[in-house]
Formats: C-alpha cells, sequence, structure tokens
C-alpha cells in the first residue's frame, strides 16, 4: 500500500487530516512512490503554532550552540549523501550525478551556516556624538516560512531553513507536493541531530496551505522559489499581509555565443546548459543567441552532441544516462504543447525529442533532446519558461542585437557569453540585465556564499537567498545608542 507522508510539527510526525491526496511519482518509470494531502490547513496552522511556542527559547539560545546542531547536521548529511542523491534521483528523475550536485549545493549551505557565530556579529561606533556609542545587533525576525520546487528537491530547501534556524528563527517548511521525500528525510536526519522541538516544523500541501501560511498573523517571513506567476502572487500576498518577503520565480536564460568563441568548450558548454536535468533548472541555458557566422560554426556540431544523449531511467546506480525523465506525464504533454505551437508560429525544429522511446521503462516521462531554430521574439517559445531538455536558437548580426533580444525576455536570472575577447566579455558583463553573468561558463549558478542574484521577473523583493543577503533577510537590525555617564567624557565637544 502506498504510505501518505506525515506532516513535522512540534517535534513530532503526525497524520495529515483526512481528504484527497496527490501522488508523488517516480518519472524514470510512472510509479507512485507515495501520496500527500493535497491540502491541509489545520495542520499549517499548527505548525505555525509550534514555531511560535519554540521562538523565543531558541532565540535565546547562543549561536554557537544553534551551529553546533547544524554541524552534527552536516556530518549526517555527508555520511547519507549516497542515499540522499538516489532520493532525489527517484522523485525527480534527474541523473544520478545532477542529484549528487544538488545534495552537494545544500551540503554547503548547512556549511555556510555553521558559520553562525561570524555571520552574525554586529557593528559599533564609538563617539558618534559627544559620550555617545552606537551599536548594530542583528536578531532573529520570529517565525519563517518556506515553499519550495520541485526541481531541487535538496538545495532549495537548504537555502532556507539552516540559514533561518541558524540566526535563531524558527520555521515551517511546505517543500514540492511533486517532490517532498528528500524533505521529509532531511527533516528526519536534523531530528535525530537534537533540535529542539518546534525549531522546524514541515507540512505537506498545495495552494490553501500556502495562502493559509502566507496571511498568517503569526509570520513575520516568507521565502519563496517557483515558477514566475506564483513568485508574483507569493510576493504581493505575503507583503499585503505584513511579512517581509523575497521570493524567486522562473527564467529565461540568454547563452550569447560570438564569432570567436572556442568550438568544441563552447558546445559542451551549451549541452549541459540546456540539457542538464532535462532543462529543469532555472539556470537553464535555455535560449542561445548566435552573432556573425558563430551560427555556422556551431549548429551541426551542437545537434550532433545533443543527438548522441542517452536517456533513460536514473533509478539504477550502475546504468545512468545522460539525461532522465521530466517531472510528469502532465509536464511532458506541457513541452509538447508549446513545441508544436513553436512549430506552428514558424519555429524550425531541427532536432525533435518528442518521439524518444526508452526500452524497458515505458511508462516514464521522456522528452529527447530537442533544439528549435529561427525564432523570432514574437513566438511562444520565447514567452514561456519550457523548463524541459527544449533549447530555443535565434540569431543576431551583433552583439548589441543580442543583448536587446536578452533584455526582451523581461526575466533576469542568468546570462552567459562564449567569446575569447575581454573585451567582448567585459562588455557583455557591463550591459546584460541579468543578476548572474557566466563568462564561458554555462550555468552561472552561485554558491552557497554569494547571493543567487536573480533580477527582473525572477526575482521579486529586496535580500536575496544565500550569502550575506540571506543573513540580513532572516535578521533584523537592532541599533542601541548609549550615553556614558562618565565625568569626563564628552568635554571635547562641548569647549
Ligand atoms: P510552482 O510555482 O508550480 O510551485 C512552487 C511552489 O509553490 C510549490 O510548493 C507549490 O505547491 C506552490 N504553489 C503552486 N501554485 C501555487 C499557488 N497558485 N498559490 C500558492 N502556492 C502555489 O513551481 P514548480 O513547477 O514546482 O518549479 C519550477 C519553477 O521554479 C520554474 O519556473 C523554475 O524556474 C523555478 N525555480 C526558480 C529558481 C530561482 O532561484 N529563481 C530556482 C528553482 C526553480
Amino acid at each position: 500500500m502506498t504510505i501518505t507522508l506525515q506532516h513535522f510539527i512540534g517535534g513530532m510526525w503526525h497524520a495529515p487530516a483526512a481528504g484527497p491526496t496527490r501522488s508523488v511519482y517516480n518519472p524514470s518509470r510512472g510509479h507512485v512512490l507515495a501520496e500527500v494531502p493535497e491540502d491541509d490547513i489545520v495542520g499549517a496552522n499548527a505548525a505555525v503554532a509550534a514555531a511560535v511556542d519554540a521562538f523565543p527559547q531558541w532565540a535565546a539560545t547562543p549561536p554557537s550552540v544553534r551551529a553546533r546542531v547544524l554541524f552534527k547536521l552536516r556530518m549526517m548529511v555527508a555520511d547519507e549523501f549516497d542515499r540522499l542523491a538516489a532520493l532525489v534521483s527517484r522523485e525527480h528523475g534527474k541523473t544520478l550525478s545532477e542529484s549528487r550536485g544538488d545534495v552537494q549545493r545544500g551540503l554547503e549551505m548547512i556549511e555556510f551556516a555553521c558559520g553562525i557565530p561570524a555571520l552574525l556579529q554586529g557593528e559599533s561606533l564609538r563617539g558618534v556624538a559627544a559620550g555617545i556609542d552606537c551599536d548594530v545587533e542583528r536578531e532573529p525576525v520570529g517565525v519563517c516560512v518556506g515553499i519550495t520546487p520541485y526541481n531541487f528537491p535538496a538545495m532549495v530547501p537548504l537555502w532556507m531553513w539552516p540559514i533561518a534556524i541558524a540566526c535563531g528563527n524558527t520555521f515551517v517548511l511546505k517543500p514540492s507536493e511533486k517532490t517532498p521525500l528528500t524533505s521529509v528525510e532531511l527533516v528526519r536526519m536534523l531530528d535525530a541531530s537534537g533540535l529542539p522541538k518546534g525549531v522546524l516544523n514541515l507540512v505537506h500541501g498545495g495552494h490553501e496551505t500556502v495562502d493559509t501560511l502566507l496571511t498568517h498573523p503569526d509570520v513575520a517571513a516568507v521565502s519563496f522559489v517557483g515558477s514566475t506567476p506564483v513568485a508574483r502572487k507569493i510576493y504581493e500576498t505575503a507583503c499585503r499581509h505584513g511579512k517581509r518577503v523575497q521570493s524567486a520565480g522562473g527564467a529565461k536564460n540568454f547563452v550569447v555565443v560570438m564569432p570567436d568563441a572556442e568550438i568544441q568548450p563552447t558546445v559542451s558548454g551549451i549541452r549541459d546548459a540546456a540539457f542538464g536535468c532535462a532543462g529543469q533548472r532555472c539556470m537553464a541555458g535555455s535560449t542561445v543567441v548566435t552573432v556573425g557566422d558563430a551560427k555556422s560554426r556551431l549548429m551541426q556540431p551542437l545537434i550532433d552532441v545533443a543527438a548522441e544523449m542517452k536517456i533513460g531511467p536514473t533509478d539504477e546506480p550502475a546504468n545512468q544516462p545522460d539525461m532522465g525523465a521530466v517531472v510528469s506525464g502532465e509536464h511532458k504533454t506541457r513541452i509538447h504543447d508549446l513545441l508544436r505551437r513553436g512549430a506552428d508560429e514558424g519555429g524550425n525544429v531541427v532536432l525533435d525529442g518528442r518521439g524518444v522511446s526508452v526500452s524497458g521503462a515505458t511508462g516514464g516521462y521522456y522528452v529527447g533532446p530537442t533544439i528549435v531554430s529561427e525564432l523570432s521574439l514574437e513566438n511562444t517559445l520565447m514567452n514561456e519558461e519550457v523548463f524541459g531538455p527544449v533549447l530555443c536558437m535565434m540569431h543576431a548580426d551583433t552583439l548589441d542585437q543580442a543583448l536587446d533580444y536578452s533584455s526582451a525576455s523581461g526575466y533576469g536570472n542568468g546570462a552567459s557569453i562564449f567569446t575569447s575577447s575581454g573585451r567582448t566579455a567585459n562588455e557583455f558583463r557591463r550591459r546584460v540585465k541579468a543578476g548572474m553573468v557566466g563568462i564561458n561558463v554555462g550555468v552561472p549558478a552561485t554558491l552557497a556564499y554569494f547571493p543567487f542574484s536573480g533580477w527582473g521577473n525572477s526575482f521579486f523583493g529586496d535580500l536575496h537567498m544565500q550569502g550575506r543577503e540571506g543573513v540580513m533577510f532572516f535578521t533584523r537590525a537592532k541599533t542601541t545608542t548609549q550615553r556614558w555617564f562618565a565625568p569626563d567624557e564628552g568635554d571635547i565637544w562641548r569647549r
């Protein structure tokens, strides 16, 4: 019998309220792995109540003691690394090596959070006025909520809760209903690391559960990662309810290839950027713009390398493909629909992955590498985030024109250029409207110590996930101004 996943509230596992459920699939085969409640408002409210109760004591716990829990978690995640990576592959469909990357990026967030005693140190200035000193300290904000997407089941939740709880907050996580199993496992490990009850809570559910958390009067901050329409809704709703919000959305990342680019590293960089994780990455290099004669040099080698990719199930460690399935049958149908519309509107499908068949895994949700060229800015494929193994291609006569194309998308997560000219690279870095820039790098995703700095419709809010911006988001400043009453203090100013 398939199990229905439980919530983790106040340090205990609880069965969700009776009601309809949704299936969690192994995309490699189409098998059901578990059920999650469609929604559970009672569970969401109980999780916030547990986080409220736990907050005062946890906020008063020394940062070094909070860090110690995370050090233990860090060791457990490292010890269980392969098992966690296999779980990510099983519920998401990405290859084991991609899942290892997912867990590794999350592990680095835990390691970053272990440094919290240093990260939380304040600022002070003596003698700001006669006999007066000023100190700024960072305090936790209270109960924080995290809502996460399906595509990085380990990394994205770990962008949020380790640093939030290290800062002294308590947390309610609502993982993706499509890939909740990795979060369940990580919470089990944290529980075994000695975290006090109620500091981290996990509730399953969909829109109504999220809406309950967003509007709850006891929630201070909301961290969201997902598609742009939902990111915008989360930002607007949570702001209206007085929360601080960081809300990361979808993307359309441009990769510009200049005529002087070295072809072999450019082709492998684009292959990984476009087809890694079957294109289900917010930093996927989903659109290539060739400039000048880069088109004639790039096209055939790119088609050849994409056509050679081995597609298949990722749940057998011994026999890994180059690319796995997409997350669901519904998502596969959406990708097919977008491709049909893109072709009807003039796109030239030079490599078509719609017909791919995988023997021994016929129930899986496979789309092979697909390349569509001759696209215009008006084409549906240029206006929708496809989020599948579909590379869109455009051509420009100049770098100026390529930059105009990239700005027109309205997103601004990442953008890359392949060139052997330092001058061109610098010009691109200066002018491109994206928060993460790659130079001869296809996926310029930043690591834990730097902000994940999306712009435009890829991010709503002020302070990004990761790095010091993450610490700022999960803390607020308290400034103390203090007069000293010693007899001689301040005299020089009065003379
Ligand atoms: P999604 O927006 O469908 O869902 C994300 C989360 O929001 C889930 O937990 C879901 O339950 C919840 N949700 C969905 N619709 C909602 C609604 N109407 N109201 C309230 N909550 C709702 O995203 P997804 O399909 O799970 O993930 C893929 C998307 O995430 C892509 O667009 C990708 O680019 C984006 N993403 C962005 C980043 C980034 O850093 N910018 C990182 C990873 C993924």
